[in-house]
């Protein structure tokens, strides 16, 4: 049987992958719980989301369905943070002799939960049609989510990482974090590239501890179960409760869709598109760098490289109009939030400086308007601005944004397939 379950989480507290960890320990008494559970990440963009838009999928042989799902339910009844309004609990389970069944179905809506804006009533409607059973709670919005889960537990074959997360004991949530930083860079430093986003180098940060008062203590992704286990192992913390590795499809850009043109884009979802920059880049209030592409479709959007990107901005900034690049973000409020950008072509940047004096290598000044120019010292004359070449301060390649700013679903360099682009990897 496979369980998927949503929206149990707040912000004050709870954590949909805690009760999955919880489970992975209690369902046990049911029957052969396998490894690893799913953690999956679903679009970024949705507003309903605590704050990674993750579900949760389970799967266990089990000779007693009826006890688990009934486990289950009370559980999810139990843990989730009910009073909150946003948060609206979904649990869906799937038995071995329906999985052949809804494989497909499920497969496809999976897909698109990381990729589109899904509704409700179309997750109600299809655990209805296939006859699945199901419970939500208040309005049942996490039965999206549940339902997206049993889809990736039943097709494997997509790309995926691992992610070991310690849990804090309970008296401790909601108070700052004991964790010794040195600990966490001399993990990086062991285990990178086959880790990653444990900490940011470059801004001087550990970025895996999170500051909610959600019961994570912090999470080591990384390229297979082994590597962040050993990780996790040479960090120095207050002591845990548990911990569980989830596989998931963090790291792997599947939110992605790539696009032909500009044309097409819609809101609250994410891309990979190529335009050139058709107007350079700008620094508006609160530090954000915006520039806008255009192609032959003739529409042109804004991009934007957000102040939580830090250094990133700093590149964006050398790019020039007619450059050819492509972007990879999430389209909202009009905005491509970028995540990487490839620079694909670069055009020369000329200025123009007034003529050198032939006599003595001095700049000529102004002769007067329309009358070029003169030398102050020689009196030579000269007609026209001489044209220079300036070199260009970024070249072509895959740059990103540093850890501190990853999105949970967008692939780091590092894990990037070689290719002829050269590739930046920000760490
Ligand atoms: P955490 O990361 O802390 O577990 P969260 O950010 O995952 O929290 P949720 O509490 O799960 O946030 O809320 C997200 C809600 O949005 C869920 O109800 C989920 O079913 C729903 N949802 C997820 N993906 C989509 C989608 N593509 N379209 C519509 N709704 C979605």
């Amino acid at each position: 049987m496979i369980i998927g379950i949503d929206d149990t989480d707040s912000r004050e507290g709870m954590c949909t992958t805690y009760l999955g960890a919880l489970l992975m320990e209690e369902l046990q008494q049911y029957g052969s719980v396998r490894e690893y559970p799913l953690l999956v990440r679903l679009n970024p963009t949705i507003p309903y989301k605590t704050r990674g838009n993750a579900c949760v999928g389970i799967s266990i042989g089990t000779h007693c369905p009826d006890k688990v799902m009934e486990h289950v339910i009370s559980k999810v009844a139990a843990m989730s943070a009910m009073e909150c309004d946003m948060t609206n609990p979904g649990v869906v389970f799937v038995q071995d002799d329906e999985a052949g069944r809804v494989r497909d179905v499920l497969g496809t809506f999976f897909q698109r939960a990381v990729r589109e804006v899904l509704s409700i009533e179309e997750a109600k409607s299809i655990i209805a049609d296939i006859g699945l059973h199901s419970r939500g709670f208040k309005n049942g919005r996490g039965l999206i989510g549940a339902l997206a889960a049993c889809g990736a537990l039943l097709n494997t074959g997509w790309d995926h990482t691992f992610e070991y997360i310690a849990y804090r004991q309970r008296d401790k949530w909601g108070t700052p974090r004991n964790v010794y930083k040195e600990s966490f860079f001399a993990a990086d430093d062991a285990t990178y590239p086959a880790t990653w986003d444990t900490v940011d180098i470059s801004n001087e940060l550990v970025v895996c501890v999170p500051h909610s008062p959600d019961p994570v203590l912090y999470g080591i992704r990384g390229r297979d179960p082994f590597v962040v286990k050993t990780a996790a192992e040479m960090i120095v913390s207050e002591p845990m409760e548990r911990s569980c590795i989830y596989c998931t499809n963090q790291g792997t850009d599947m939110h992605l869709i790539p696009m032909d043109s500009i044309f097409g884009i819609k809101e609250m979802q994410s891309y990979i598109v190529s335009g050139l920059v058709s107007c350079n880049p700008f620094t508006i209030a609160g530090g954000h760098t915006i520039f806008s592409i255009s192609d032959s479709s003739g529409v042109s959007i804004e991009c934007a490289a957000f102040e939580p990107t830090k250094g990133f901005r700093s590149l964006v900034r050398k790019l020039v109009q007619g450059d050819v690049v492509k972007v990879y973000g999430s389209f909202m409020n009009k905005t491509l939030n970028i995540e990487k950008i490839e620079v694909i072509s670069l055009v020369p940047l000329v200025v123009f400086h007034n003529p050198e004096c032939p006599s003595c290598g001095k700049r000529m000044g102004s002769a007067g308007r329309g009358q070029g120019y003169r030398c102050k010292k020689c009196g030579t004359r000269s007609s026209s601005l001489v044209q220079v070449h300036q070199k260009r301060e970024i070249g072509p390649g895959i740059y990103e944004v540093p850890p501190c700013a990853r999105r949970h679903l967008a692939k780091p360099l590092i894990r990037m397939q070689p290719s002829n682009s050269k590739i930046f990897p920000s760490r």
